[in-house]
């Protein structure tokens, strides 16, 4: 008998859900919603949406349009996005996640206290990710990103030196870069972290680390461009080899499932639930035929 498990803890994180929820909510008055960036990393729930009415636009777009209503997804906006819907006239419906908008407020108040004075804010993230452009833009540009320890040479080491992470970075990674920056730093300086990861983020990994082990076969719905998707997924990995990484139903290598007697299904804080639940029914149709 196939045994086909959701893991329970995969699916939207808060800030998602709230989200898309305020996206839903705007779409049903039956006005014009853009949003800018996709809502989620998920290609298939943009899809969703955007059939319901939301427009996606980038920040070019943003720029040149005049009187609408914009949403701003869960990873928040710089300074200079909210400058520029000002200038034009945009209502901003703000879905920038609670967590997000705190790490943004305690950069600037830092940077505000810090500026001038001899020191340096590092972020330990993807250069170029949506959240982390928010968080460079409280600091006016100045912070350093930082993706890897490889990358420590960007950092001055006459500085006073306080470090913050992307919120969907694993703990693990943070604390290993956190401890090269320390000793790369004069000892005279003064060097801080801050621990900035997303509790949603840094508890699933163990859980999801368990979840695959207890299955034969794993299946780890989630968009490609998913931050906390790909440490996720690379947990998986590690506990099950037995592990894959699809977008949804049509990526399933149904093949991998005949003689197997028990699958698990998880995704990252990006993934919905009803796309995890597709994926087991194809499962189930394809295994009763
Ligand atoms: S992962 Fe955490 S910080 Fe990012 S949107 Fe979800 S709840 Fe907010």
């Amino acid at each position: 008998m196939l045994n086909i498990e959701i893991d329970e803890h995969s699916g939207f994180c808060f800030g998602v859900t709230t989200a898309i929820k305020k996206a839903e909510e705007e779409l049903q008055k039956g006005e014009t919603l853009y949003c800018l960036g996709d809502i989620v990393h998920n290609r298939i729930e943009c899809d969703r949406l955007e059939k319901l009415g939301l427009i996606t636009i980038n920040h070019d777009e943003f720029a040149k349009l005049h009187n609408a209503k914009v949403l701003f997804r869960a990873h928040g906006e710089p300074p200079a996005t909210y400058e520029i819907a000002k200038r034009n006239n945009l209502e901003i419906i703000d879905a920038t996640c609670p967590v997000v908008l705190k790490l943004q407020q305690r950069i600037k108040k830092k940077w505000q206290e810090t500026n001038g004075n001899d020191s340096q804010i590092i972020i330990y993230g993807q250069a170029g990710h949506a959240e982390v452009l928010g968080l460079v833009g409280q600091t006016h540009g100045a912070a350093t990103v930082i993706e890897s320890s490889s990358q420590i040479d960007q950092i001055a080491k006459d500085k006073n030196t306080y470090i913050y992470s992307q919120t969907t970075k694993s703990l693990e990674g943070y604390r290993h870069v956190v401890q090269e920056i320390k000793e790369h730093v004069d000892k005279e300086r003064e060097c801080e972290s801050f621990n900035t990861v997303c509790g949603q983020v840094a508890n699933r990994l163990n859980g999801i680390g368990e979840f695959a082990k207890s299955h034969e076969l794993i299946f780890f719905v989630c968009g490609k461009k998913s931050s906390n998707g790909r440490i996720l997924f690379d947990e998986c990995k590690k506990m099950n080899p037995n592990s894959y990484q699809i977008e949804g139903p049509e990526d399933l290598d149904l093949s991998l499932t005949t003689g197997v007697q028990s699958i698990g299904i998880c995704g990252a804080t990006s993934t919905p639930k009803w796309l995890m639940e597709n994926c087991k029914t194809t499962i189930i149709n394809y295994n009763n035929k």
